[in-house]
């Protein structure tokens, strides 16, 4: 900017401020009382209403979480950054050493999934990035200083799934308290009793070491009218959604800002520069963790025609089985339903929900095949429209696809995405095919030559979060998805150089 614009800009600032200097004595129009002095809510529950105590964040009743974690939020407001440090450290540490016991409570409650992989979810809460990703940010010149700093809105709604219930709330409180918010959970009712014994455990220590009660608060039979109270409660300030299509619409439409994690159907592109064995290895880990309940999960694979038998000969050489003809057709009959489209067109196919995470051993019997002991994934050669193509299965099964070409397997990919923007993975060592891929599928997480939870710091760079923000657009949600930016202004002083 030219000095002449500088010094024009100065003196208009200034000649505004001298006249609203000169209208501050005239009567000041009647405005209505602010909520608060920073835009966070910090009105106060009365505490007549509501039985808040010693509930440990457990609650019944919807507007009754909400008000004791508006309390909380308050409470955590007057303590500071210490006791947000604490309340990481608590919800990291607890994690940890409940690891085998929630996990143990959280498959015998939801039956799906792995036990071991349940277990070693909650031993990752401590990668869950807390207070210190909050750097503010500044701006030093001739004008003095500018701090750009990330505060708190108040009260969080947020809804959990079924595929990892303790995992997510509890990167999810690492992540809002962090940042200075307080919670309430509505949990997936078939996954809603492990949730409500974390968010007991964790408030417990959380106000023996703090003082704060009902940081994390939750409906113990979550419903969709609990949803709705929620989501409508006056202190809640913002929501946060992980889940499937249907929860993620809901969201968007009550009118609240809402940070939605929705569904993917991570498509894998194999190209004949990859290394096969890498690929293949990638692909089990990836498919057959937690049973491929994982959003991330690598769920079909495109794989160009010259590559596609030394792949699946490298799946099979590395625990997985592959299954024939008949017995996809088994596999497939049994693990959807399918109804006839409108005016005799194509049949719809819907995930028989009895298999989604289900082990390799109930998919194999559905298939009519005995497996040997130790098989992680199954997998079959399908074409493009099948069903386990199309639609977000969660099952340790991968359809793999042959395809001619570069351009065939980005757009067999692109379609099978459904536009979730959610996660793509691609094995390739073509730098050229790699940026093309990445531009097509736009997806919010985008893993090159290695298993998807590389994404989220298991294996590649970068951090954890079992919130992936993708139709809303934050991305791998951290503490400061759950902030407002607040600008601080010194004029022409504070600078020191
Ligand atoms: P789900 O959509 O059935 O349930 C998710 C949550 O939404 C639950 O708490 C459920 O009770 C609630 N819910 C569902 N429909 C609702 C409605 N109409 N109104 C209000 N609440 C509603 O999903 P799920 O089976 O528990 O989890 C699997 C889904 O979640 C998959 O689609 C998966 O991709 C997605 N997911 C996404 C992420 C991510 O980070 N993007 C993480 C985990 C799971």
């Amino acid at each position: 900017m030219s000095s002449v614009n500088e010094t024009l800009i100065r003196d208009v600032v200034s000649e505004v401020l001298s006249r609203l200097g000169g209208a501050a004595t005239a009567p000041a129009p009647a405005a209505p009382a602010p909520s608060s002095n920073c835009g966070c809510s910090t009105r106060k529950v009365n505490r007549a209403d509501v039985a808040l105590r010693g509930k440990f964040g457990v609650f019944q009743d919807a507007n009754e979480a909400c008000a004791a974690a508006q309390e909380a939020f308050l409470q955590l407001r007057e303590k500071g950054v210490a006791a947000r440090r604490k309340i990481e450290e608590i919800v990291k540490a607890l994690a940890e050493k409940n690891a085998e016991a929630w996990g143990k409570l959280e498959y015998d409650e939801t039956k799906i999934g792995r036990l071991d992989h349940k277990i070693a979810k909650l031993g990752l809460i401590k990668l869950v990035p807390g207070v210190d990703w909050l750097r503010p940010d500044a701006r030093s010149g001739d004008h003095g200083i500018t701090l750009e700093e990330y505060t708190p809105f108040g009260v969080v709604g947020c809804i959990t799934p079924s595929t990892h219930s303790i995992p997510t709330l509890s990167g999810n409180i690492v992540n809002i308290a962090s940042a200075g918010n307080a919670m309430v959970f509505n949990a997936h009712p078939s996954a809603a009793k492990c949730a409500a014994a974390a968010v007991r455990a964790y408030n417990e220590a959380i106000y023996r070491e703090t003082g704060i009660e009902n940081i994390a608060c939750i409906i113990e039979k979550p419903t969709l009218d609990s949803f709705n109270a929620l989501c409508k409660n006056e202190f809640t300030r913002l929501l946060l959604v992980t889940g499937g299509p249907m929860v993620v619409k809901a969201a968007m439409q009550t009118g609240k800002r809402a940070i939605c994690a929705g569904p993917g159907n991570p498509p894998v592109f194999v190209d004949d520069t990859c290394c096969p064995t890498r690929a293949a290895k990638a692909i089990i880990s990836g498919g057959a963790f937690d049973n491929n309940l994982l959003c991330i999960g690598e769920k079909e694979v495109f794989v160009l025609e010259n590559t596609a038998d030394k792949l699946m000969q490298k799946l099979s050489e590395n625990g997985a089985v592959k299954l024939n003809e008949a017995q996809l057709e088994r596999l497939t009959k049994a693990a959807f339903t399918f109804k006839e489209g409108q005016g005799g067109g194509c049949a719809h196919a819907s995930v028989n929900r009895d298999f989604i995470g289900k082990d390799c051993s109930v998919l194999a019997q559905a298939a009519g095949i005995n497996l040997p002991s130790g098989t992680q994934l199954l997998f079959a050669e399908t074409d493009a429209k099948h069903p386990f193509v199309d639609e977000e299965q969660m099952m340790p099964f991968i359809p793999i696809v042959r395809v001619k070409s570069v351009e065939e397997g980005i757009e067999e990919s692109l379609k099978a995405e459904h536009g979730y923007k959610h996660t793509a993975i691609i094995h390739s060592h073509d730098v050229e095919t790699i940026t093309a891929m990445a531009r097509a599928l736009d997806t919010t997480l985008f893993v090159k030559n290695g298993a998807s939870p590389c994404g989220l710091g298991l294996g590649g760079e970068g951090y954890l979060s079992f919130s992936i923000a993708t139709p809303t657009g934050e991305g791998i949600t951290n503490p400061r998805t759950f902030t407002r930016v607040r600008r601080c202004v010194m004029v022409d002083n504070l600078r020191i150089y």
